[in-house]
């Protein structure tokens, strides 16, 4: 339970009060160092553990912890090792190789998988999600194409990975396609979930939505937006890209008519409950977040100077990573995430 609220050390306590370490003690432990973005203390724990304690899921584990520190060769010869490979331990490694830009290997393990196995959609978002963070828009294509043909049915998957291949164009200049496949989505009526932050401040549980102008304070807290990003442009926060004043290809839903790439990205729910956290406490030393989507490129960045510049000590958990903004500017995923 600690290890998913933040507090490995509470966690690594209780482990080791745990006289007879199970096998479940063992997993959870290499979980919360995975989560916490502490990849090579998840590994140690792994060697560590009584060969006929690991099972299925602590290869899940072990693998998730490496592909989110960008420890490959490690995850590989654990993935070569195994002897039942499943689906989700197939996923668990073509999300490793995708992170680390390995998408040659990643297309072959692909196929090894199919060899005697159904195409999986989790397979091939694993694949989607390294792409989009590498902006490789070729390669996004081809997935997105592929997904077509192998689940014509899942709407939602393919909905995603239709607009994850618009925005990286938007961001790659190439408009005319990011447009073309934005007017598509529009057709078909898709819809996309909306960013949500919720964060308690003196005791009080605060929801934002992106955008939100909902709050009694929401023109103060508008304000104090403008106020952190002055002093973070200041600290050089690149804000040039491929042309735009920022990332496009974060963007996870189709741009609306009156929107402009700036507000989408400005609108982000988690620098709203930030910036209300400013509000009530001049010097908070420490805010902790919880999302309901993954945290944008652009606000990891701009949460990480925030954490510098304000010296404040930053929690976000957000749908699959917790992210531990430190003093020093760095977060515990180590931008893998
Ligand atoms: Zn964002
Ligand atoms: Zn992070």
């Amino acid at each position: 339970m600690w290890g998913k609220f933040g507090s490995v050390e509470a966690a690594k306590q209780v482990f080791e009060k745990i006289s007879e370490q199970d096998h479940i003690g063992w997993t959870v432990m290499i979980n919360s160092y995975g989560l916490n973005g502490m990849g090579d203390e998840a590994v140690k724990i792994f060697h560590q553990m009584p060969k006929e304690s690991i099972d299925h899921l602590t290869y899940i584990c072990v693998l998730n912890a490496c592909s989110h520190s960008g420890l490959v060769d490690v995850a590989r010869s654990i993935f070569n090792d195994i002897q039942t490979k499943t689906e989700i331990i197939y996923t668990t490694m073509i999300d490793c190789l995708s992170r680390a830009a390995a998408f040659e290997e990643a297309q072959k393990l692909i196929e090894q998988f199919e060899r005697d196995h159904a195409p999986a959609v989790s397979i091939y978002t694993a694949l989607l999600s390294g792409a989009r963070n590498q902006k490789n828009s070729k390669l996004l294509q081809e997935v997105v194409d592929r997904m077509q043909k192998l689940f014509p049915n899942m709407k939602d998957s393919l909905l995603a990975a239709s607009i994850l291949l618009a925005n990286v164009y938007a961001s790659s200049d190439d408009i005319g396609k990011a447009t073309d496949i934005k007017i598509e989505l529009h057709k078909s009526g898709g819809k996309k979930q909306i960013g949500v932050t919720v964060t308690d401040i003196d005791g009080k549980l605060w929801k934002f939505r992106a955008h939100d102008r909902s709050h009694a304070e929401s023109a103060e807290i508008h304000e104090q937006v403008d106020r952190m990003s002055k002093r973070i442009i200041e600290h050089g926060h690149k804000i040039i890209e491929h042309g735009h004043k920022y990332d496009a290809s974060w963007i996870v839903r189709p741009i609306e008519p009156d929107e402009t790439i700036e507000t989408l990205l400005c609108g982000h729910s988690e620098r709203l409950a930030m910036a209300a956290h400013f509000i009530h406490n001049r010097k908070p030393k420490r805010i902790q977040m919880t999302m309901n989507l993954r945290i944008c490129g652009d606000c990891h960045e701009v949460t990480k100077l925030v954490a510098l510049i304000y010296q404040c000590d930053i929690v976000v958990r957000d749908a699959n990573h917790i992210h531990h903004f430190r003093l020093n500017g760095q977060c515990s995923c180590q931008d893998y995430f």
